[in-house]
This record gives C-alpha cells, sequence and structure tokens, in this order.
C-alpha cells in the first residue's frame, strides 16, 4: 500500500525525522488558510499523487510551458494562485500514464534553501534478505539513471536485522554522502531513526529524493515516498487510515474486496490463474505467442463459484481486453466450481470476446462437460501451450 508524501512526511516526524512545517489541502477551500499556517518567505506547493517526477511533471490542463506538480511561491498570493492552478487537474509524470491523476489534495510546506540534494532510501535488498540503505550524492534526479550510468555514486548498505543501524553503518553512509559538521551529526541521528520507521511499520520502501543539506548546514527530509507490506496491514490501522483509494486502480480496489490478487497490466489478453507461479507461467507463453497480458487475476487455492464469477467480471472492466485466457489447476479448487463459476458469469456479462477455457485437476472431467453443454461459445483448451495458441489466434479474429 502506497501513502501520499504528506502522509509520509507525518510518519518519519512522528519518529524524529527532520521534517519541513506543512499543511495539506484536502479542499480548495482550505488554500487560503494553509498558506497562512506557514511563515514564508518561501512556500512551496506540492500537488500529492502517488506518482513520482511531480517537479518534472505537466499540467493536461494548463498551457504548454507551464510549471510542474511541484512549485515555489515567493509570495502568500502567488503561493494560492499556484495551489488554485494545481487542484483537480490532471499532472502527467514520468511515472503515470498519459492521462495523467488528478490532484485532489495538496501540500503547502514551509520552502528550503537548498545546498545540495541527496538520494537515501531504504528497502528490502533481496540479494542478502535483509534491509539495506541505498545512498548517492545524485540526489533530486531519477536514481535509475544514476544507477545506469555511474553505479559507483551509489553505495547499497544492507543492515544487520538483530544489530540493527550501527555507528559504523551511519559512519559509512555520512561518508557516502559526502555529510560534514552538522548534516554529519544530523546524519548520525536520522539513519537509524528512518530504520526504525522502516522496520516498526513494516515499509517495503521508504525513498528520500531528495534528502537536503540546508544552507545552513542542516539535513532536512524533502521528499518522502513510503510504500506498506500490505500482509502485515492487518497490524497498523494507523497506516491503513491512511490508505487514498481514488489513487489505486478501481478494479484493484474491487479485487481485494474479494480477497482475489488482480494485477493490472498494459497487453490485451486478459488471465484469469489461481496461483502465483501458474499466473507467471501463463503470461510467458502468452508473449511466447507474440501477445501480452492485459491483466492476471489469481482466484488463489479455494474460490467458489461466486467469487470467480466477480474475478471474471473484474477481468471484463478492463476496456483493453481484447480476448480471456481461464488457465487452471484444480487441487484444493474444482474444475466444476470453476467451471460453474465461469458459465454464470460470462451469461451475466455478455460476453463480448473471445474466451478459451483450459482446466486441470480435480473433477476436470465434470468440468469440461459443464462448458461444453452450456451452449455459449467458449473455446476449450487441453493444456497450456494449447491454450495460449488458442486464445492468440482468437483475438486476431
Ligand atoms: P518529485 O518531483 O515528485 O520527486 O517532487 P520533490 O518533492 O522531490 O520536488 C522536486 C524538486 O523541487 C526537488 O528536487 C527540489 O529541487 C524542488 N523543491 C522541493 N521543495 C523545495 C524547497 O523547499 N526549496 C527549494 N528551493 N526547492 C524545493
Ligand atoms: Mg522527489
Amino acid at each position: 500500500m502506497n501513502i501520499h508524501e504528506y502522509q509520509a512526511k507525518a510518519v518519519l516526524k512522528s519518529y524524529g525525522a527532520p521534517v519541513a512545517n506543512g499543511a495539506p489541502v484536502l479542499s480548495i477551500d482550505e488554500v487560503e488558510k494553509a498558506v497562512d499556517q506557514l511563515p514564508g518567505p518561501l512556500w512551496v506547493v506540492k500537488s500529492q499523487i502517488h506518482a513520482g517526477g511531480r517537479g518534472k511533471g505537466k499540467f493536461v490542463e494548463s498551457a504548454a510551458g507551464e510549471k510542474g506538480g511541484v512549485r515555489l511561491a515567493f509570495s502568500k498570493e502567488e503561493a494560492i494562485s499556484h495551489a488554485k492552478a494545481m487542484f483537480g487537474n490532471h499532472l502527467v509524470t514520468a511515472q503515470t500514464n498519459k492521462d495523467g491523476k488528478q490532484v485532489n489534495r495538496l501540500y503547502i510546506e514551509d520552502g528550503a534553501d537548498i545546498s545540495r540534494e541527496l538520494y537515501l532510501s531504504v528497502l528490502i535488498d533481496r540479494a542478502t534478505g535483509k534491509p539495506a540503505f541505498v545512498a548517492s550524492t545524485e540526489g533530486g534526479m531519477d536514481i535509475e539513471e544514476v544507477a545506469h550510468s555511474t553505479p559507483e555514486k551509489i553505495l547499497t548498505l544492507p543492515i544487520d536485522p538483530i544489530a540493527g543501524v550501527t555507528d559504523k553503518d551511519s559512519e559509512q553512509l555520512c561518508d557516502a554522502l559526502k555529510l560534514e559538521g552538522d548534516a554529519r551529526a544530523d546524519g548520525m541521528k536520522l539513519f537509524p531513526t528512518l530504520y526504525k520507521a522502516f522496520t516498526e511499520k513494516d515499509m517495503s520502501m521508504l525513498e528520500i529524493n531528495p534528502l537536503i543539506v540546508m544552507e545552513d548546514g542542516h539535513l532536512r527530509v524533502l521528499d518522502a515516498k513510503v510504500s506498506f507490506d500490505g500482509n502485515a496491514l492487518f497490524r497498523h490501522p494507523d497506516i491503513v487510515e491512511l490508505r487514498d483509494k481514488t489513487e489505486e486502480d478501481e478494479k484493484e480496489i474491487e479485487a481485494s474486496e474479494w480477497d482475489l490478487a488482480y494485477i493490472a497490466l498494459d497487453g490485451t489478453i486478459g488471465c484469469m490463474v489461481n496461483g502465483a507461479g501458474l499466473a507467471m507461467a501463463t503470461m510467458d507463453i502468452i508473449k511466447l505467442y507474440g501477445e501480452e497480458p492485459a491483466n492476471f487475476c489469481d482466484v488463489g487455492g479455494g474460490a467458489n463459484k461466486e467469487k470467480v464469477a466477480a474475478a471474471f467480471k473484474i477481468i471484463m472492466k478492463d476496456p483493453n481486453v481484447k480476448g480471456i485466457l481461464v488457465n487452471i489447476f484444480g487441487g484444493i479448487m474444482k474444475c466444476d466450481v470453476i467451471a460453474e463459476g465461469v458459465i454464470a458469469a460470462v451469461k451475466e456479462t455478455n460476453l463480448g470476446v473471445p474466451l478459451v477455457v483450459r482446466l486441470e485437476g480435480t473433477n476436470v472431467d465434470e468440468g469440461k462437460s459443464i462448458i461444453k453443454n452450456s451452449g455459449l461459445n467458449v473455446i476449450p483448451a487441453d493444456d497450456l501451450d494449447d491454450a495460449a495458441k488458442k486464445i492468440t489466434e482468437a483475438i486476431k479474429g
């Protein structure tokens, strides 16, 4: 689960990290009050969307050449006018699609005088299986680009989960970020603080880009992007409260209500599967036959007829879907239950695209005969290869 920058900063602030004062704006009427709460002389008006690259982003509605989704203001009037120019409009960044994301929340912050912009994140390092810091002097820009062109400028430092962040770790991070004086003292405190927030709140990623050294020599968290491990949310009701469903794919929300794992992708073939491994294999073989999956919906091990029907309808809601491949291995799940769910959903949704169904496992013969006798236009397949071949041919018409 992702949260907004202003929420992430509030979480980090509660742990004692250096964050500027700021005021969230959740409706257009609150703009002036928010601006008035901050002393100036510099205000920063920041669009709150679940996507990065806002500073370099562009609003769909605004004229070419106008500034992006993060703007500096040198007077209250300017701050208010920036806020009004952003609110309700659609911000396109390198991380959104071409339609952008509607800005329904702003964060107005007390501006900082920046000396240097650094990069710092905490994530789970798959190679070592430990939480790790990633640090670079090249902050404020695309870290993937830095990793690609100047990998020597990035330090990845795994942290021993038993020992936590040691002074030696912090020293190493300070060195990598070239921190001196007050900034170094701030860093020695900041790294263990961030690590504590990361582990206690079950974050899966905490990215500060940029962490800044200010003109006065101190550190400040200028941007914050935090994701939480969905499997641990049950023990963080305070974090669950921060969820902004308007930022999420409507279909993914509906899927989560049915306890289905739905992932939206860019292609044209909708996939209903059970189990992550089968999902990966299904997507691979679709690609092998030259097409791309539009999504996959994992109905899991113990789905009933209603759940299968719900999954089917969610897949159908994606307008890019030109065909559907149902690929289910009935282990715990029975093939006849799947077949009944599929048939029920097809009848309800007036399926307008080809549907290939491949069933294997428990009660497979019953399942196949339910589909065959349904009188509906469903293409049966015998194995994975056959199924992929049939769906990729079918969508070509
Ligand atoms: P992002 O573009 O979505 O990553 O948004 P950021 O919060 O990282 O802001 C983008 C850029 O705006 C930063 O890299 C800074 O250069 C600039 N910026 C943000 N806040 C301030 C501030 O308080 N003072 C100054 N001078 N620049 C800021
Ligand atoms: Mg940033």
